[in-house]
């Protein structure tokens, strides 16, 4: 870690605390970058996000794993020269639509599909005044397959794909918060795996979007920390995934908001709440209006 702080410019992590778990932080650009050894979750901007390998120490010398080094605390470093294309066009991807319902709202009884499609309306309305042309994948109850949802942001050339979703917790109701979610970088675990046999299996496999690894999570960030901000729900962090296929063809930066939790009742109230679905809006629209 100290040899990586030297190459790239920045001092060295100070051990905050010598005990069992040693957790240590990282003075950067971008501000303080807070972590333990042998934990995965790290902290920055008041923000958790996800590493793949946990950091570890050995002899008293603190490793962090190469591609680690690289893909998750290289893009958060630079954060400070994060710039947007002057030329933007956004794709906002309202998950799920027709057949394909999503999850059903535990106070309501209303479907994910609805709440989406109405999230991304609102942020629609929010960036097409504000210097983004805005495509939707679509704009009624339809359903749309996966590869056409990819496909559409290749028509238009977007700059920027945003999938949005609601989260179940299936039996767990207790389960609540945020999370923002990118495709991870080749050679890393992800945080959330649908299926431990493929996961293993695709470490190595490349995609498309591997291209925006630096991007797709700088994105994130920025984006994650203006929705906890806003919303003030529990933040659940950055993390990353390669089974979502929404993500992984892209060709351009890309990420999916979980914007709560439909299983957890007090979110189900919330989400049913036009002013929470206004607050989702303005926290992502915020973050990319800077
Ligand atoms: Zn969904």
């Amino acid at each position: 870690m100290d040899n990586w702080c030297d190459a790239v410019g920045v001092s060295h992590p100070q051990l905050l605390s010598a005990n069992a778990s040693r957790s240590y932080v990282l003075s950067s650009p971008s501000g303080p970058i807070n972590f333990t050894a042998g934990l995965r979750v790290a902290e920055w901007g008041g923000i958790n996000f996800w590493m793949g390998y946990p950091p570890r120490v050995t002899n008293q010398v603190l490793y962090v794993h190469t591609a680690e080094a690289q893909k998750t605390f290289l893009p958060l470093i630079s954060l400070k020269a994060f710039y947007h294309e002057t030329n933007r066009c956004v794709v906002i991807d309202p998950g799920h639509g027709g057949r394909s319902v999503g999850t059903k709202n535990l106070a309501t009884g209303l479907y994910e599909k609805d709440y989406t499609l109405d999230w991304a309306i609102r942020l629609q309305t929010l960036l097409s005044t504000n210097g983004w042309k805005v495509v939707l994948t679509r704009y009624n109850d339809m359903d749309v397959a996966l590869s056409n949802r990819v496909a559409i942001a290749e028509q238009c050339q977007a700059s920027l794909f945003i999938s949005l979703h609601f989260n179940s917790g299936d039996v767990n109701r207790e389960r609540r918060g945020i999370e923002t979610y990118c495709l991870t970088p080749m050679g890393l675990p992800s945080s959330l795996t649908r299926d431990p046999v493929d996961e293993a299996a695709n470490l190595r496999v490349t995609y498309p979007n591997h291209a925006y690894d630096y991007n797709n999570f700088q994105y994130a960030l920025k984006i994650h920390r203006s929705l906890i901000r806003e919303t003030g729900l529990p933040d659940q962090g950055v993390q990353r995934a390669r089974f979502m296929a929404v993500l992984r063809g892209q060709n351009r930066p890309a990420l999916l908001i979980e914007g709560g939790y439909l299983s957890n009742p007090r979110e189900a109230r919330l989400i049913a709440d036009p002013h929470f679905r206004q607050k989702l809006a303005i926290a992502v629209a915020r973050a990319l209006v800077d």
